[in-house]
């Protein structure tokens, strides 16, 4: 173990994430190495990575771009890094700083004082997924007499609801969307809804699509059924308020809406936070009472928690609190004014290439394509793009919905939006040069015909390896044949196919 003593720890090659080499030496060493170079065999690894910063990554990372802010992010984690969220009497710090994100998240939605829920509560969770099961667990446990629990949920829903509904053995009704205007039939909601449902989503917006549901039509019906109505603002929680003060047409989506029990709203996307902090809001606290969990029956302390996790770091909370107090509201104003000048950008760029439509009119912050020619394959296309230094998010092709590319826009893509059209018709010429990718017949006939439970690993090593994608050492430089074959399976086969791709790359380091 002591050649990795060594000044300089490998990390990735620096010829790109195509290529890259082994990972890092194992992480417990006989005897530590120097501070110095722990830090330099991160930065090494991390090399490897998409850049989060700079405006050219459309998915993942929320940069505003604001100078000093990471630096304050950082400090303020650092300072509240050891602070334990478990128990609020002994660390008053992270409650005090939880009440005022709460409160923060309550008044921009409609909430809090001199909003439609005057006594709107909340929690702050790691994550939106984390807000959407504690707000499906909610619901569910406010009925424990309904045996079979379900929820009414649109399919441009986020996929966190399924993965809810998993957890908690929820059944789902899930409901589609127009292909065109691609939002639920408020009718449709309201068939779906049963004597066992507790809980019906609407999205504002749809992450896919960036569109706002009917939230005020889908409320009416779910109160008329004395049914909780979850607003899934993960996404655009923290911007269509700010949207709307710019004169953009936002729907009613909020607590001022009459039926809305709560409302999820990310601070580690559009509020700027880092990673690890979401606010789930109730209109009331009896609406929240059911999240809670308490246990007292061992010999141990006593546990109370609001969320899922029970020891949490004040990190997150810390950091996004020092976010928010430093941009202000005024600040996420100019932010979103930017944000808006970037979707505009490269809505615009898209309407002027031929061969590409925008799946839907930008109404936030999310810029969704499709190819309107099948010439022109959208996977190629995203490769291309990737090659040019944009990094877009594909989306596999769903019920009546073709693929599509979706773009998260947020303020740091403003002052690299006019170069992004240029970009984006040569990478369309190319793609269109390249031709849609060929698989060979016999494994496209595999893909949309095996059933997933004939999957065996071998089979997957053997796909893996004919994609390029060979376990541990990175993903290949085109990704086009990868989700042409995922675009071709079903979804039931594609989630294995991912489980197992994903299960071959994390295999531990020795
Ligand atoms: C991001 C997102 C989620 C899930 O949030 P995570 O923080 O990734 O767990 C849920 N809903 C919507 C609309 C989102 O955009």
């Amino acid at each position: 173990m002591s050649d990795h003593a060594e000044p300089t720890g490998p990390g990735p090659s620096s010829d790109g994430p195509g290529t890259a080499a082994a990972g890092p030496p194992p992480a417990l060493p006989a005897v530590g190495v120097p501070a110095e170079q722990a830090l330099a065999e991160i930065r090494a690894l991390r090399a490897a990575d998409r850049p989060t910063h700079g405006g050219r990554l459309f998915a993942y990372v929320y940069d505003p771009a604001v100078p000093g802010l990471d630096e304050l992010a950082g400090a303020a984690h650092g300072l509240s890094a050891h602070v334990n969220g478990l128990d609020p009497t002994a660390f008053p710090s992270l409650l005090a700083m939880e009440n005022a994100l709460v409160g923060a998240a309550a008044t921009l939605l409609g909430g809090g004082p001199g909003g439609g829920a005057p006594e709107a509560v909340g929690s702050v969770t790691g994550g939106g997924t984390e807000s959407l099961i504690l707000a499906v667990k909610a619901a569910r446990d406010a009925h424990p007499e309904i045996a079979e629990p379900r929820m009414v949920v649109p399919v441009s829903a986020h996929a966190a609801f399924a993965k809810a509904a998993h957890y908690l053995r929820v059944a789902l009704d899930p409901v589609p969307v127009d292909k065109v205007t691609l939002r639920p039939a408020v009718a449709a909601v309201a068939a779906a809804i049963r004597p066992e449902t507790v809980l019906v989503v609407c999205s504002a917006p749809s992450y896919a699509h960036g569109v706002v549901d009917p939230v005020e039509e889908i409320a009416a019906v779910a109160a008329r059924a004395g049914v909780r109505c979850h607003v899934d603002a993960c996404f655009g929680g923290w911007t269509l308020p700010y949207l709307r003060r710019l004169g953009r047409p936002v729907p009613a989506f909020d607590f001022s809406v009459d039926g809305v029990t709560s409302i999820s709203v990310d601070l580690h996307k559009y509020a700027y936070a880092p990673k690890g902090v979401s606010v789930l809001l109730h209109r009331d606290p009896a609406l929240r009472a059911p999240q809670y969990f308490a246990y007292a029956d061992w010999p141990g302390y006593a546990m109370i928690n609001p969320v899922v996790a029970s020891t949490r770091s004040g990190g997150p909370i810390a950091a996004a609190y020092a976010t928010l107090r430093h941009l202000g509201d005024a600040g996420y104003l100019e932010l979103a004014g930017r944000t808006l000048e970037a979707v505009d950008r490269l809505a615009d760029a898209v309407r002027g290439v031929d061969g590409l439509r925008l799946l839907a009119e930008p109404e936030s912050t999310v810029v969704c394509f499709a190819a309107d020619d099948p010439d022109l394959d959208l996977f190629t296309l995203v490769d291309e793009l990737t090659a040019r230094g944009w990094h877009t998010q594909p989306q596999m092709a769903y019920a009546d919905l073709p693929a599509s590319v979706h773009l998260t826009v947020t303020a740091s893509v403003a002052p690299q939006a006019a170069g992004f059209g240029t970009d984006l018709a040569d990478a369309v010429a190319a793609a269109r040069a390249a031709g849609p990718v060929k698989l060979p017949d016999e494994l496209l006939a595999l893909a949309s015909s095996l059933p997933p439970e004939a999957l065996t690993p071998e089979l997957v090593t053997g796909l893996a390896a004919g994609l390029g994608l060979t376990g541990g050492v990175g993903l290949p430089d085109r990704m086009a044949p990868v989700n042409t074959l995922l675009d071709a399976a079903p979804p039931a086969l594609r989630e294995r196919l991912l489980v197992e791709f994903v299960s071959l790359l994390q295999r531990p380091v020795y």
